[in-house]
């Protein structure tokens, strides 16, 4: 195999770039793994994993995180925060990714009608970046009118990617609805039969979206659930992306064994096999969220439960009572014990999904 950094460069991808990332993905059969940034914190702290285990990433930012990018101080009435917190956010990485000396995607997450405003202001900034430099400031979107009709789901993406592939940019949707909560975002009650696609419905949105360019895929619904469930509470059934495969070969007459590059949403928390059966049907990302906003969480909590002495009061702690304790509470020390946990959790991901040492 000749590595990811021998089809694209190392730092932000654009739209262009991310096809031939994906495809190589999918003929190495590999997924890269899409982790959720809220800071600038953790997104050095996943470029630093993707770079010490060898793997291309995707950095992905969702409405409510970039909102919070922005600050939560902010009103959002009109999506300005969460528009100018993903600004912020991609201009960030892509000043610092080419010094971690690998590929990275720049995506953003779910985007249902109601926030649509957030799509338009990202483009608008893609468009503005384009005149400038050539490239979007952001690879790839993902609009996700599930909860409409398949009729007005696909042909919103179909008026949204005509405009996006004109800067050669990657379009992520999906169909069929991905269970749980997530970012404001409720299909607890979603009966199973929303929760699972069928290769009919998956192959309209392919040919749809074919037509315009080949720089698209597809979160099609197997049963995925957002956040982390007891085992067995979820069935994923990650089977049917073989058959939509297959449909979408046999339709098409196409030589590629897997014409669809698909997405696997609500990952957190399944089991490996399922990962292996979803990578060997197609799947080239994988988005993980919940895991690594838990393992943030226990790298400051175990910090802080370890030096609980030291940070009660600026001075004095067990060795001394005019002993300084700003070592320890500078945000660099415990901010970065989060960060080292994230550093281990996106490893394994990318060992989950094959990517390591595949530049
Ligand atoms: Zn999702």
């Amino acid at each position: 195999m000749s590595g990811a950094l021998s089809v694209v460069p190392a730092g932000v991808l654009s739209g262009v770039e991310a096809l031939k990332l994906f495809e190589h993905a999918r003929e190495n059969k590999y997924a890269i793994p899409a982790v959720n940034i809220t800071s600038s914190s953790v997104a050095n702290a996943v470029l630093e994993a993707a770079r010490d285990i060898k793997s291309p990433i995707i950095l992905q930012v969702s409405n409510g995180g970039g909102a919070f990018l922005a600050g939560k101080g902010l009103a959002n009435d009109k999506q300005q925060a969460s528009v100018a917190g993903s600004v912020a956010l991609a201009h960030h990485v892509r000043s610092v990714a080419p010094l971690y000396g690998i590929p990275v995607i720049l995506h953003s997450d779910h985007c249902a009608k109601k926030l649509l405003p957030w799509f338009d202001g990202m483009l608008d900034a893609d468009e503005a970046y384009y005149k400038i430099n050539g490239v979007p400031l952001y690879s790839s979107h993902m609009l996700d009118l599930s909860e409409e009709t398949d009729e007005e789901n696909i042909s919103t993406c179909v008026k949204y990617f005509q405009r996006m592939a004109k800067m050669g940019q990657w379009l992520e949707m999906e169909i069929g609805i991905t269970g749980g909560e997530e970012d404001g975002v409720n299909n607890e009650s979603a009966s199973a039969e929303s929760l699972m696609t069928k290769p009919e419905q998956v192959y309209k949105v392919h040919k749809a979206l074919s037509a315009i360019s080949p720089s698209f895929s597809i979160a099609a619904a197997f049963g995925n659930v957002h956040g982390v469930y007891k085992p067995g509470n979820v069935k994923l059934t990650p089977t049917i992306l073989g058959e939509h495969q297959k449909y979408a070969r046999e339709q098409d007459n196409s030589k590629n064994e897997k014409p669809l590059f698909l997405v696997f949403h609500g990952g957190s928390g399944s089991s490996k096999e399922e990962i292996t059966t979803a990578v060997k049907n197609g799947v080239v990302k994988m988005n993980v969220d919940t895991d690594v906003q838990w393992a943030y969480l226990s790298g400051h909590r175990d910090y802080i439960l370890s030096k609980k002495d030291y940070l009660m009061t600026q001075v004095g702690n067990p060795e001394g009572a005019d002993k300084p304790n700003k070592k320890v509470f500078d945000p660099r020390v415990w901010v970065r014990e989060g960060e080292k946990a994230i550093v281990e959790r996106v490893k394994e991901s990318c060992r989950d999904l094959l990517s390591e040492n595949k530049l």
